[in-house]
């Protein structure tokens, strides 16, 4: 596979994750849809079942010890969370359900503040709903105009062209994505960010399929905001993180309101309290918040540099491999760009509807993802596809596993007869 990282132990690394001795329809499983969600190491299972078991308390509140501990461990998982990202500090760290309450907070408290009627919102067409609608419903709310940044003629990158004439609009925010769920294209946020704000714009940066598989620096990036969810990097389902600095949080209003995000109430008035505490209303996800710096311990242990370089190699694995199959058309960024290609591959079989195409890699224990991903207006609309399928890898994938599904194909291609 050549460029091979020897300390990369793979078999050492799927000893961690119990789900993979699990069997699919009778065949050992074989996890190809990281991107929809990743699988979790014994180390984060045991961090919930350890908070449970022996200090689970609320926090902030409790002058006793097993309350102490949990405030504690919920603090420590934001300071991994602040360093892994280089934030600032946990100040910057506003922990939510997920990417998409990450955005639609950012679009619903300062964009509602700032976007007013005309203003003009700048997307990309590669979104992920996510970073689509709530740019969509606030637009509408304010009447503000909606623009796209349109893909290159390969349909695998974003115009520049196409961003440059959308600024001279003078957008009041740019938001896209670092990694496209779908074409796996890793855009250049760094330029994006530097030509949005030359030009007056505010920048938030989807980052839910960047952050698990890359070293991310926010101060080198500089985006006004930036979203992800645990749950895509070994982390558990509900908690997800906003960051942005804090001078632009404190000028924020919180969505929600009540416990914990007040400093102080009387009768007729509040204060809201200190960052990060001000946006988190009510009992915190707790058990998934100190499971999440369960999963950055691990992802540190392993290296970002060297994930990066794991998928690397397995996504030049997986293109050579379905270059080999007649009829196999995939998207996004190819074999010469794997620069600018995460580990994400969507493809289409002949004329074959993708969701055949995943239920005969089901029956071969293979877990692939098939349908619009959640960016419809790009497979639609732009890709003019009604569904794709597709295979995306973390740190437990192995190259056996990408030939496994190339046999998958051709089984796909037999049963329906296609040469
Ligand atoms: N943006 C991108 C690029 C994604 O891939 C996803 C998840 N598929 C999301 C946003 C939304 O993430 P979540 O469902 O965790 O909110």
């Amino acid at each position: 596979m050549g460029s091979e990282d020897r300390g990369f132990d793979v078999d050492k690394i799927r000893a961690d994750f119990p789900i993979l001795r699990t069997k699919m329809n009778g065949k050992p499983l074989i996890y190809l849809d990281s991107a929809a969600t990743s699988q979790k190491p014994r180390q984060v299972i045991g961090s919930i079942d350890d908070y449970y078991k022996n200090y689970n308390a609320n926090i902030h509140r409790g002058i006793y010890r097993i309350s102490e501990k949990a405030t504690e461990e919920y603090v420590q998982s934001k300071e991994k969370v602040a360093r892994l990202i280089n934030a600032s500090g946990k100040e910057e760290i506003i922990y939510v359900k997920n990417t998409t309450e990450a955005i639609n907070l950012a679009a619903l408290s300062w964009g509602y503040a700032n976007i007013n009627k005309g203003d003009h919102i700048l997307i990309s067409e590669m979104e992920h709903h996510s970073n689509m609608v709530p740019w969509m419903v606030l637009s509408k709310r304010k009447g503000a105009v909606l623009d796209y940044i349109s893909l290159d003629k390969s349909n695998s990158k974003l115009d520049v062209g196409s961003f440059e004439k959308m600024l001279e609009k003078r957008p009041k925010i740019v938001a896209v994505t670092h990694v496209s769920n779908v074409l796996g294209t890793i855009n250049d946020v760094r330029e994006i960010i530097k030509k949005a704000h030359k030009n007056g714009a505010m920048v938030l940066i989807d980052g839910a399929q960047s952050v698990p598989h890359m070293k991310i620096n926010v101060k080198e990036m500089n985006p006004d905001f930036f979203a992800f969810s645990a749950h895509k990097m070994l982390g558990p389902t509900g908690i997800g993180v906003l960051y942005a600095k804090a001078d632009i949080l404190n000028e924020m209003e919180p969505l929600m309101t009540g416990g914990d995000m007040i400093k102080s109430v009387r009768y007729n008035s509040y204060t809201w309290n200190d960052l990060p505490w001000k946006f988190e209303a009510g009992t915190a996800n707790i058990a998934d918040g100190i499971a999440f710096g369960a999963a950055i311990d691990y992802l540190n242990g392993l290296g970002m540099e060297r994930i990066r370089g794991h998928e690397k190699r397995l996504t030049r694995y997986a293109l050579e491999r379905l270059s080999e199959v007649k009829g196999v058309k995939f998207y996004g960024p190819g074999i010469k760009e794997l620069e600018s290609k995460g580990g994400v591959v969507a493809f289409a079989v002949g004329n074959i509807h993708p969701h055949d195409v995943a239920q005969i890699f089901d029956s071969e224990g293979i877990a692939i993802r098939a349908g619009h991903h959640c960016a419809m207006p790009l497979v639609t609309q732009r890709l003019n596809q009604a569904a794709l399928s597709r295979i995306s890898f973390y740190i437990y994938n192995k190259e056996s596993e990408i030939d496994a599904a190339v046999n998958a194909i051709e089984k796909v291609k037999k049963i329906f007869k296609m040469s």
